[in-house]
């Protein structure tokens, strides 16, 4: 046939495929049990509301929750934005302090310039070569008219992990709210949204081998916390997110929490023995590359190097057999360099010689071979001065 090989997938932080499980555990709701999830009148919606509070049980099981504490949203875009307009918003008169950090995704650094234009005060957290923030930092920003803080669990670019206990433990001393957008930690690491002192946590379906198109925040219930809600409605969600539940999204998210939860140890292994036999292959066979962000506190799934001398777009382009990233795909469309790898203090040539590496539940080990020789062949012509198409 004249179809050409797939490129080789490793882009897990931009996106992951539905795991065939959620695909098949997904399809009778597409079918006959279509049912309107709040049309609690008859049958068919009956079931469709069973199915989504088993989802939602599922996805509280995860990350040490209650059923009644996951508020079901379109992604974690939204519940990012839901999380941190709608508690700044609620608390806006008494507390008018916001604490975020710098490498936060798009989403939170939007949601929260919307808040300082609309006249909150904002501390940004700066991180250190590591990614990670000083506790010092945050301990030295938090006051009494702190509504909330929201630091990311781990980045999406650099997979640093943020030490999310202790900031936890910070903000309730302060009687701060404490939001963390977990897109790229749920069912990657453990998380207890009670052992961390959580109060708001994004999920996103399509990070963790679930359907595009849903998401989760959860709110905490004791202490009781208020939002402002983003849409007005009909109500669902306990009033906090109104809209008609996507019943069959939601049922997926519930299957994928389900074996992201009983996979991930094992998971974890395997991924870390994958990443490390890449970058060992690679730096045996190449000079100049250097690990953005941390060693230790990082996901198994991520990498991001520098290949010294680099350009990341161009390598890219020579390497039609590799699906990888320079960056955030939120971000890829413009020019310029990563704002992350900018505040690990990387000069601009180095951001601009990035990329990202992810690795996920189908990677094998030939693919991250393959991988290691398409990388390895592009990267030293590309140094050799010559233009090449490595396939
Ligand atoms: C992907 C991602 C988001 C956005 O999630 P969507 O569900 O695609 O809206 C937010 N934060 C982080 C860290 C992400 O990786």
């Amino acid at each position: 046939m004249i179809n050409t090989l797939r490129p080789i997938y490793l882009d897990y932080q931009a996106s992951t495929p539905c795991d065939p499980r959620v695909i098949e555990t997904m399809l009778p709701f597409f079918g006959e049990r279509f049912g309107n999830p709040h049309s609690v009148n008859h049958r068919q919606g009956r079931e469709a509301e069973a199915a989504v509070e088993h989802a939602r049980g599922q996805v509280a099981e995860l990350i040490g929750a209650e059923a009644r504490e996951i508020v079901f949203t379109s992604g974690a875009t939204e519940a990012n934005n839901l999380a941190v307009k709608g508690a700044a918003r609620f608390l806006k008169e008494r507390r008018p302090h916001v604490i975020s950090c710098v490498t936060e995704h798009k989403c939170v650094l939007e949601s929260v310039r919307r808040l300082e234009k609309e006249g909150v005060r904002v501390t940004w957290l700066p991180v250190g070569s590591n990614g990670l923030i000083d506790l010092n930092d945050l301990a030295a920003a938090l006051d009494e008219e702190t509504a909330l803080v929201s630091i990311m669990a781990v980045n999406n670019e650099i997979g640093s992990i943020q030490p999310i206990a202790e900031i936890g433990a910070l903000c309730r001393e302060y009687g701060a709210l404490f939001h963390t957008d977990a897109a790229q930690a749920a069912g990657k690491i453990p998380l207890d949204v009670e052992a961390m002192k959580i109060d708001l946590l994004s999920i996103s379906s399509h990070k963790m081998y679930g359907p595009m198109g849903v998401g989760v925040l959860y709110v905490r219930r004791r202490p009781r916390v208020r939002l402002e809600p983003l849409f007005d409605g009909g109500g669902q969600e306990r009033g906090i997110r109104s809209g008609t539940l996507p019943g069959p999204l939601c049922v997926g998210l519930g299957a994928a929490c389900e074996i992201a939860q009983g996979e991930m140890t094992a998971e974890a292994a395997r991924l870390t023995g994958l990443r490390d036999r890449l970058l060992n292959t690679l730096q045996a066979r190449l000079t100049g590359i250097s690990v953005n962000g941390a060693t230790d506190r990082r996901i198994p799934g991520n990498l991001n190097l520098s290949f010294a001398g680099v350009e990341a777009e161009t390598l890219m382009h020579a390497m039609p057999g590799l699906s990888v990233s320079t960056g955030s795909a939120c971000t890829s469309a413009s020019v310029e360099p990563s704002y992350v790898l900018r505040a690990l203090g990387l000069s601009d040539a180095a951001a601009r010689a990035s990329i990202r590496i992810g690795l996920g539940r189908p990677t094998t080990e030939s693919e991250i071979d393959t991988a290691v020789e398409i990388i390895v062949a592009a990267v030293s012509h590309q140094r050799a001065g010559a233009t090449v198409v490595a396939q």
